[in-house]
């Protein structure tokens, strides 16, 4: 492939991050100076990111880079890409008065650390299965200057006997063989940061579950979901015993983030 096939294949916006990873130059310089000669081995690497993005591959993964809530973040094929939807979720945890806060399944560390970062004063827990997406949180931790405690295992699992003010996740909640799985950059992520079962709410039913005895007294739990799982979430939340139940759209519309709280 030419370098102008590759400009031609990609879109604007993608073509000039690409371009500014294989030269080490900013995007604005890039697109500054469309004149300069492309040294070969940053050509070579622009071919090379080209190629990868025309079989689909996520940019975020390409770049090995994805903003979260203005925090820089390196991400990999260990974890999921963060979304922008997710942000709702931190806005709202950080509407919450909390001095501790745990996050279940936090992946590349994104909900986390974008909470370390905007209560600096506050103790926060990540919690995480994979040990391989585990050392991508603790390296964005370490790059970031952020010290939040990470801890391996499944949902409540490293956290036996502790309560927090706060508990927060964005777990897997796409259906077992929905269609949505085959298409874009999803194809590329861990399928165990997608799916959860046939209905989609495995793991935001073994969340609620353990919920009520790892809140304090005026704790509350917020949880990230899909489309159309809004009134099933809350009716999962009310059997569990939580109250003042509410559920936040996303930016598109949709019903995305439910919470509810322990009785203070
Ligand atoms: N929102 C993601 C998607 O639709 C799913 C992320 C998740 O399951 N937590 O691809």
């Amino acid at each position: 492939m030419k370098v102008s096939e590759a400009l031609r294949a990609l879109e604007a916006r993608e073509a000039r991050l690409l371009l500014a990873q294989a030269t080490g130059l900013s995007e604005a310089s890039v697109l500054a100076h469309p004149e300069r000669e492309l040294p070969a081995d940053a050509e070579a690497r622009f071919l090379e990111f080209a190629a990868r993005r025309a079989r689909g591959e996520p940019i975020a993964y390409i770049l090995g880079m994805k903003e979260f809530y203005g925090l820089p973040l390196v991400v990999s094929p260990a974890v999921l890409i963060p979304r922008p939807e997710t942000e709702l979720l931190v806005e709202l945890a950080l509407h919450q008065g909390f001095g501790l806060a745990l996050d279940l399944g936090t992946g590349s560390g994104a909900v986390a650390l974008a909470l370390k970062r905007h209560r600096p004063a506050a103790r926060v827990v990540g919690v995480e299965r994979s040990a391989a997406a585990l050392a991508v949180a603790q390296g964005n931790a370490r790059r970031l200057g952020l010290e939040v405690e990470f801890r391996l295992g499944l949902w409540f699992e490293p956290a036996v006997g502790e309560r927090f003010d706060l508990v927060v996740s964005n777990p897997p909640y796409v259906r077992e063989g929905d269609p949505h799985l085959g298409e874009g950059d999803v194809r590329f992520e861990p399928r165990s940061a997608l799916v959860a079962g046939p209905d989609g709410l495995e793991s935001i039913r073994a969340i609620v579950r353990g919920a009520p005895a790892h809140l304090n007294p005026g704790g509350r739990l917020l949880l990230e979901h899909g489309l159309g799982q809004d009134a099933e979430v809350r009716n999962l939340l009310r059997q569990s015993g939580l109250e003042d139940l509410d559920t936040w759209p996303d930016l598109a519309g949709i019903a995305r983030v439910t919470g509810g709280g322990l009785k203070s």
